[in-house]
């Protein structure tokens, strides 16, 4: 299976296996060491800082180098067979440090340890700790009992925890940008996918705890957060009953009272967008993920509306033909998505759209693929996250569909929409060549140290000299000049 990832923050190919590092706390260390790294998008980033967390809160500090680790976790990724077969080759490469260190403690965490459960100790003998991404509070037990000689695994999936109170620490970070948990799970079981199943029932977290997390990042020098979920459109929140006048001492009637509460009788993902994009016209807010079915006129408003959330969407098609979507139940059609892309145009005029595509989905023919090709000719997006279908043991298409499309066949597809891809991301970027563009300096450029990057509103990637009045976390006026194929150039220019 091949993947092509053109570039986005929110599956970021560069960061697949890193390890996290955090700060020591003084007073709480235990004397044992962490090495803890992460695969799969950014929801699994998100979640190893909040594992970070709770064992920070247990002493533990974290250490670059898995060989001399206490404890070494693997958060895992299930969506697509080759991200589990590179988890299973890093579990071999721990094998030796275990060895010389036979009380080291190797454990797994997120979508596989929970699609998985206990077989994967009989599979993968070892691991110590299988964990599952809503049992992340009950690590330093499991540890607790891995340490006295027992395996331990809780894969429990719940339809309440959201991790709402638990502060993240910040890893790697450049201290700009952030990623902030809105929801967890998803509901919607499209019959190609795991997440359902690993990540259980859709839940929202309370809009009052994710404002303050933004306001904190805000107040601590981020300029930019995105707003992660499966299918953020559908965030709701509903406010918790009123106690009667006499409810009680010490209750929390009142609660509720500052939030906009909006039509849907709870706090929409349009008034969360508005209630973080309120905070400061300095904080850049994004979000991803966005279902076709679930994006509604009201959440384009919204982002008209403020110049501080980024016109770009990340609106994943899978496929452009209807029979194809329908037996992917993914409950729109072709003509459903395009109304939708016709209303992010007419809305916000020239917002960037990015998107998903599946090549060789089930029983899908050649017109049904070129299907798929005259949706990125009416679409022309941005950038896109191109796929062969990989089956997935449990899910709905592997019960009720024949893998039936060869693998040679599902390359050539592939390789089709990603020529496609290439072109209109190329021409996105050329289209940007002459105007100016207002770009978050995130840094040095990888490059060369004489030049600053950052992105664009519509999330491309911007290199320009560096210039000493202006420092990373501020804004600039770059006037593009030229293009790669990936990244715009250009200079500062007045404000
Ligand atoms: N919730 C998001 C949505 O609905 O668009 C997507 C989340 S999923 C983690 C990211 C992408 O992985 C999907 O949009 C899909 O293109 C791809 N994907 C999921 N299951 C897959 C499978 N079995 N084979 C190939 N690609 C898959
Ligand atoms: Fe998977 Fe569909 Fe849910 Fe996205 S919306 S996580 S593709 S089931």
């Amino acid at each position: 299976m091949m993947d092509l990832i053109i570039p986005d923050k929110t599956h970021d190919e560069e960061r697949q296996g890193e390890a996290l590092m955090l700060d020591a706390v003084a007073g709480k260390n235990n004397g044992r060491k962490l090495y803890i790294e992460s695969y799969g998008c950014a929801m699994n980033f998100s979640d190893s800082e909040i594992v970070a967390s709770i064992l920070q809160e247990s002493g533990f500090e974290t250490t670059k180098d898995y060989n001399n680790a206490d404890v070494v976790f693997i958060n895992t990724c299930s969506i697509r067979e080759n991200a589990e077969q590179r988890v299973r080759n890093r579990l071999k490469e721990f094998t030796v440090a275990k060895v010389k260190n036979p009380g080291m403690i190797v454990g797994v965490l997120g979508c596989m340890a929970e699609r998985l459960k206990s077989k994967f100790l009989e599979e993968e003998k070892l691991v110590d700790v299988v964990v599952g991404p809503d049992a992340y509070r009950d690590l330093p037990n499991l540890i607790d009992t891995a340490d006295g000689g027992q395996k331990a695994v809780n894969v429990l999936l719940s339809r309440e925890e959201t991790y709402a109170d638990i502060n993240p620490v910040r890893l790697n970070t450049n201290g700009i940008n952030a990623f902030v948990s809105i929801m967890r799970g998803c509901d919607n079981m499209c019959s190609f996918c795991v997440v359902p199943f690993t990540r259980g029932r859709e839940r929202s977290r309370d809009p009052q705890s994710i404002v303050k997390e933004c306001t904190d990042l805000f107040n601590q020098g981020y300029r930019e957060v995105t707003l992660l979920g499966q299918n953020v459109d559908s965030y709701k929140w509903t406010p918790l009953p009123t106690l009667p006048p006499n409810g009680g001492e010490g209750s929390e009637q009142g609660t509720n009272q500052s939030l906009p509460l909006g039509e849907v009788g709870g706090v929409s993902f349009a008034n969360l967008l508005e209630m973080v994009a309120l905070i400061s016209p300095e904080l850049r807010v994004r979000f991803s993920t966005s279902h076709p079915k679930d994006i509604l006129d009201d959440v384009l408003y919204t982002i008209a509306k403020y110049d501080n959330i980024c016109n770009c969407i990340h609106l994943p098609v899978q496929s452009g033909n209807s029979r194809v979507l329908e037996m992917m139940n993914r409950t729109y059609d072709r003509a459903w998505y395009m109304e939708r892309v016709d209303a992010i145009r007419r809305i916000i005029p020239d917002c960037a759209i990015s998107t998903d595509i599946i090549a060789g989905f089930c029983s899908e023919t050649e017109e049904e693929h070129q299907d798929t090709l005259s949706m990125m000719d009416y679409v022309q997006y941005d950038f896109a996250y191109m796929f062969t279908y990989s089956e997935r043991p449990g899910t709905l298409a592997a019960k009720r569909y024949a893998d039936d499309i060869p693998e040679t066949i599902k390359s050539r597809r592939l390789k089709e929409v990603i020529a496609k891809q290439q072109h209109y991301s190329h021409i996105r970027l050329q289209k940007q060549i002459g105007k100016v563009q207002k770009v978050l300096i995130e840094g040095f450029s990888k490059k060369s140290d004489k030049d600053y990057c950052g992105r664009s509103d519509k999330n491309a990637m911007v290199v320009f000299p560096v210039d000493d009045r202006f420092k990373p976390g501020q804004y600039v006026n770059i006037l593009v000049d030229r293009c790669t194929t990936a990244t715009l150039i250009g200079n500062i220019v007045a404000p």
